[in-house]
């Protein structure tokens, strides 16, 4: 799979710029065991009515709008069916088979991932809360590679009891937590705010006024909107905002953070095409056409095992008969 150097997503074509970035590099995408998708997230603030941004599976229940700074009802179920969505994208969305085929059931034909229409896909979950409002998740997503984010490429990632990412050509390291247990089929989440290899960004407080400075450097950090993390532009470390800094203070809305979960096995979605009855009515349309699914053809495999039975007794009967008739006449 050709990805986009810069932000990783899946690119469809080697000449056109990134869907997501407008990047205009490719470069092909290490194999991996897991299905990765990257994301950019949003839930609808209550409060201010826009989109806010959501970098990352935030399923205790609550959110903060970073611009009007409401603490708001976010309940975790709405993530379920858009987790659903995005794992039939990693199962399903890299051939025509994709990534967990069955042994004998062809589903190339009911594939609704395959041939990839476009590599952003929108998922959205509408969810009325108990006090009777609506909460609703959008997500853009698309199959593709973590990438350095200094824009070297795929980044090399080892799993484990935690997520480790590196790259070749820099010094970037990254460290994140293990995926919680809520959605089995998820096996690493990437994002910025779970990183647990940041060190906090440091306070210095210079003729009354307050500012944060990289803890490796010193350098001044950029001010941040809405943001807990924060690159230095002299070194590139990045760090973590002290306490509620940057929380309901922006001036406008910030922009969703691209944040990347990794999915590992067959879909629920792979499973329905597998079994469905759109499978079933295509599968004896194309009969004549396919191998795995030809009716003809399982039946003549059948047919030796069958008659296998019917032959032996006929045998048995038939020795049975000259015995009794050798007996007879002795
Ligand atoms: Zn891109
Ligand atoms: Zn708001
Ligand atoms: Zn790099
Ligand atoms: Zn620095």
């Amino acid at each position: 799979m050709q990805i986009c150097t810069a932000c990783g997503t899946r690119a469809l074509s080697a000449s056109a710029p990134c869907a997501r970035c407008g990047g205009l590099s490719v470069v092909t995408a290490p194999e991996t065991s897991a299905g990765w998708i990257g994301i950019r997230a949003t839930f609808t603030c209550r409060g201010c009515g826009h989109r806010a941004p959501l970098d990352h599976l935030d399923i205790d229940g609550s959110v903060d709008c970073p611009y009007c700074g409401l603490s708001q009802r976010f309940e975790a179920v709405l993530w379920r069916p858009v987790l659903a969505a995005l794992h039939a994208l990693a199962d399903l969305g890299a051939s025509a088979e994709g990534r967990h085929p069955h042994a004998q059931i062809s589903i190339a034909s009911s594939n609704p991932h395959w041939p990839p229409k476009t590599p952003l896909i929108s998922v959205e979950e509408r969810h009325k809360g108990e006090d009777g409002v609506n909460q609703v998740l959008r997500a853009e997503a698309s199959l593709g590679h973590p990438t350095c984010p200094r824009g070297h490429g795929p980044l090399r990632i080892e799993g484990g009891r935690e997520t480790l990412c590196s790259c070749s050509a820099c010094d970037f390291r990254a460290r994140y937590p293990k995926a919680p247990d809520f959605f089995s089929p998820l096996s690493a989440i990437l994002s910025n705010e779970g990183r647990t290899d940041l060190a906090p960004a440091k306070t210095v407080q210079h003729e009354g006024i307050l500012s944060l400075t990289c803890p490796s450097c010193g350098a001044p950090l950029p001010a941040t909107e809405g943001s807990r993390i924060v690159e230095c532009s002299f070194c590139h470390l990045v760090s973590r905002l002290p306490g509620d800094t940057g929380k309901g203070k922006a001036r406008s809305m910030p922009a969703p953070q691209l944040w990347w979960l990794a999915f590992s096995g067959p879909s629920l979605r792979r499973k329905e095409l597998e079994k469905g009855p759109e499978r079933d009515a295509r599968s004896l349309e194309e009969a004549p056409l396919r191998k795995d699914t030809d009716p003809v053809g399982q039946g003549l495999k059948w047919a030796p095992i069958l008659l296998f039975p019917s032959i032996a007794l006929l045998l048995t009967g038939l020795v049975c008969l000259a015995l009794w008739r050798t007996g007879m006449l002795g």
